[in-house]
């Protein structure tokens, strides 16, 4: 019998939604959840780690690597690119253990085509002031680059169509609490297991 493969969990959203704060709070929770790190040629913040946070690149580097066909996706994001190597993602899906991509909206859209089976989950932020003010809050960009991601999210939310599900971003426990339950329903899908049980139940 083939492997149950793991599932593909796609969270998107507006940048300051709290998105990477909200998938470090689910790795706490669950340990079969593993955590995509994508590469980026944006510079590292204080505290990044090259490897953990993000593969930094070079753009000549990040280009070798869309020509080369290593990224599943890839986007230019407020003048820089940032992409998902592919090889890191079929490796796990296919041990049978599910994986979260935690990246922009055109990304997203992107692994949709690919990925059609894939979870699509939309972080959705509470106000667009609530927004605003935890870009500014995270005090590491300078206002331009913070009025560029407010008009950028204003478009990322429209977006919010094309998404399986929308969680608010009220409070990390409770988007981490829905976000549990979205993956364990997922996982009772009957069209993915019935492939496991049909020794038992007869498929038309
Ligand atoms: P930041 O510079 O704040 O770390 O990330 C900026 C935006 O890029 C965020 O919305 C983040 O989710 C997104 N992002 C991070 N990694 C990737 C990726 O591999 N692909 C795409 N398309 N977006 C990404």
């Amino acid at each position: 019998m083939e492997k149950e493969k793991g599932l593909l969990i796609v969270l998107s959203g507006p940048a300051g939604v709290g998105k990477g704060t909200v998938c470090s709070a689910l790795r706490k929770h669950d340990t079969n959840i593993q955590y995509s790190v994508s590469a980026t040629t944006r510079a590292p913040r204080k505290g990044e780690v090259d490897g953990v946070n993000y593969f930094f690149k070079s753009r000549e580097q990040f280009e070798a690597m869309i020509e080369k066909e290593e990224l599943l996706e890839w986007a230019e994001y407020v003048g820089n690119y940032y992409g998902t190597p592919i090889q890191y993602v079929r490796d796990t899906i296919d041990s049978g253990k599910d994986i979260i991509l935690e990246i922009e909206v055109q990304g997203a859209l992107k692994v949709r085509e690919r990925f059609p089976e894939g979870v699509f989950i939309f972080l959705m932020p509470p106000s667009l002031a609530e927004l605003r003010s935890r870009i500014v809050g995270r005090g590491t960009e300078t206002e331009e680059v913070i009025n560029k991601r407010m008009n950028v999210a204003k478009e990322e939310i429209e977006m919010m169509k094309k998404y399986d599900y929308v969680v608010e971003n009220d409070e990390v426990e409770l988007a981490v609490e829905r976000i549990k339950a979205i993956v364990i329903a997922e996982h009772c899908k009957r069209e993915r297991l019935i492939e496991k049980y049909h020794q038992l139940v007869e498929v038309e």
